[in-house]
């Protein structure tokens, strides 16, 4: 049955369960065209694209490898010193392979492109990023996704994976948590 009772926490819904599915369809048809029938090699920011992926993985015709690699950011988010590194790397070889790296949102932009990085150095046969949401607003260094499901303002959200403090990943929707929780 379709949870239609809001959280509590939830002071408003940016992006409806409904929007958000016709739009992974849409972006699994994108990447469909983009890709053809090449074998495309997934690889999963954990834990925050797990909703996403699982979502978009379903809808994907063209065969897949699927991997996840887990990062970490430290310092203030908001300076320009936010570092990141990778807490537990992929484990399949890239090498020569079609990679795409899905993540729930891209902000800063420091962990796409750090990632990136890493992945570069295996020599893949071409490297795409793919993100359920963006704000470039808040980019802190250049970076682009090439699949992009909804662009949204300076807002944290929660939902469809995305978390504040573990919580709310499970959210059917993306959302604005009300002040003070
Ligand atoms: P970036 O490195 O691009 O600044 O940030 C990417 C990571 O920051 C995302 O994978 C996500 O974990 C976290 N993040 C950035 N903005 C938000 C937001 O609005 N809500 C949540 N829950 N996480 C966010
Ligand atoms: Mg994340």
């Amino acid at each position: 049955m379709a949870r239609t009772s809001l959280h509590p926490d939830v002071a408003e819904v940016l992006i409806s369960q409904a929007r958000i599915r016709r739009r992974i369809a849409a972006l699994a048809r994108e990447i469909a065209r983009c890709y053809g029938h090449a074998e495309v090699s997934i690889i999963g920011v954990l834990n925050g694209s797990m909703v996403f992926l699982g979502e978009l993985l379903r809808q994907l015709p063209m065969q897949t490898r699927l991997d996840s690699v887990v990062a970490r950011s430290y310092g203030a988010r908001t300076t320009s010193n936010g570092r990141v590194s990778i807490r537990r790397p992929w484990h399949l070889s890239l090498r020569r392979k079609h990679v795409l790296l899905v993540d729930d949102i891209l902000d800063t932009g420091r962990t796409l492109r750090r990632i990136c990085e890493r992945i570069r150095r295996e020599n893949p046969a071409s490297l795409r990023t793919c993100v359920l949401l963006d704000k470039p607003s808040r980019r802190v260094v250049p970076f682009t996704a090439d699949f992009v499901g909804f662009t949204i303002p300076d807002k944290f959200v929660v939902g469809y994976g995305l978390d504040f403090a573990e919580r709310y990943r499970n959210l059917p929707y993306i959302a604005v948590l009300r002040r003070g929780i």
